[in-house]
């Protein structure tokens, strides 16, 4: 088999080099330089088994091993990440590492999915769950404190996410991860918004990095899955045991298209990033527009941490209009804009958030969350304009009247 361990060091390449260069098969003569798709669910045994052996699919898949070894070298863990059917799937994974009895720490503004689970295993009685702003560093290490009274080394996870979903609150990573160590805490980040080009938590500190693959790393909206990723081999081992026994592993063909979609990642988020920071500085002046969030603008709350901490300041930007009719309205006038959900892939999406059930109530009701794709920039400012005004009446069609911009003029922000 020449798909797995392939022969490139790591050590010294950039993330867009290793976007494309890791996770490629051993340089064989006539051996693809892509990997092919394994489909057999088991395999040839011609002696008794040994541990690492594949013997099943649900333990391991050579399809699986270029893109976990692709993965974990773009997080620099030292490790292949392990690839998860979703990013849920991931993160159950990750919540089974707190004890029984335990607690977990998570951001208020967590991905909904990532609190509706915690809170239905808190329901359970597996773990004590405590929601905090995440953004609020003293608010956080009061809580770990108050826990790290009651609990003992190991018992309390802290979940960070950073930026937020959706409302793009910054935290302070690396102090956050320090004091929950210093109170025999486990920390996991969900790296999904940032990806490994933006930040590497493990380089934080953090313990566990989470992805829903989904998202920004398969980039094209045609794949579900998810990814944990550690340097700690202990972990690791205890996570790919319960990926094996849960069973929420990943089909051969979802893991391929999501490396061939890691290929472009660099690139799709530059373009992404670059056109985000142009629209949040046109929409900062925009009339019917009430706030613009996106870390990128020298105004907002998270932009001294983003600016700190982060690569870049993401390709997403939130905004809130004055009530829900109005960004209902919006919402339904774009033309090149797709109405949807989900975030991440080459075509720019647009959703007013708090449609949603499962949205936290915090999220405020006329929040429009804009996923910024690889399309013309100005062709995305076009439609966005033309579609703010047709929101918000007429009326405002003068006051907006000869408000353009040009993708350069933002270039340098
Ligand atoms: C979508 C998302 C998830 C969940 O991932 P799925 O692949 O949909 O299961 C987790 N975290 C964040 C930040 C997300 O955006």
């Amino acid at each position: 088999m020449t798909t797995s361990r392939e022969d490139l060091p790591h050590t010294g390449l950039a993330p867009d080099t290793l976007t494309v260069a890791a996770g490629r098969p051993p340089r064989e003569h006539d051996a693809p330089v892509n990997v092919p798709i394994v489909l057999s669910t088991t395999y040839h045994e011609t002696r008794a088994p040994v541990p690492g052996d594949r013997i099943y699919a649900r333990g391991s898949n050579p399809t699986w091993d270029p893109f976990e070894e692709a993965l974990g070298a773009l997080e620099a863990a030292g490790l292949p990440a392990l690839v998860f059917s979703s990013g849920l799937g991931a993160a159950a994974a990750a919540l089974s590492l707190v004890p029984t009895g335990g607690a977990v720490v998570m951001p208020r503004h967590a991905y909904a999915g990532s609190i509706s689970l915690a809170a239905d295993l808190a329901a359970q009685g597996r773990f004590e769950l405590r929601t905090v702003d995440v953004a609020d560093t003293a608010g956080v290490l009061a809580e770990l404190d108050a826990l790290a009274a009651r609990f003992d080394e190991g018992q309390v996870m802290l979940w960070l996410e950073s930026p937020t979903n959706p409302m793009l609150e910054v935290a302070d990573l690396a102090v956050l991860t320090d004091a929950a160590h210093a109170t025999g805490a486990i920390v996991v980040a969900d790296n999904t918004f940032n990806t490994p080009i933006v930040h590497r938590p493990l380089e934080s500190g953090v313990d566990v990095v989470l992805h829903s693959v989904t998202k920004w790393l398969a980039g094209h909206s045609d794949v579900v899955l998810g990814a944990l990723v550690t340097s700690d081999s202990a972990l690791r081992e205890r996570l790919l045991a319960h990926r094996t026994l849960h069973g929420a592993v990943a089909g051969p063909f979802e893991v391929w298209l999501a490396l061939r979609g890691l290929r472009t990642l660099a690139l799709r988020m530059e373009r992404s990033q670059a056109t985000a920071a142009f629209l949040a500085h046109l929409l900062v002046d925009h009339p019917v527009v009430r706030r613009v969030r996106y870390p990128g603008l020298p105004a907002d709350p998270g932009h001294e941490r983003a600016a700190r901490q982060f690569k870049g300041f993401g390709g997403i930007v939130s905004i809130e209009l004055d009530d829900v009719p109005t960004a209902d309205a919006l919402v339904a006038a774009v033309r090149l804009w797709l109405p949807a959900t989900s975030l991440g892939g080459v075509e720019s999406l647009i959703e007013r958030r708090r449609r949603q059930p499962a949205e936290p109530k915090t999220v405020p009701e006329a929040l429009v969350r804009l996923s910024v794709g690889i399309e013309n920039p100005e062709d995305l400012w076009a439609d966005l304009d033309q579609a703010l005004r047709q929101a918000s009446g007429d009326q405002l069609a003068s006051a907006t009247a000869g408000k353009t911009g040009t993708l350069t003029d933002w270039m340098t922000d």
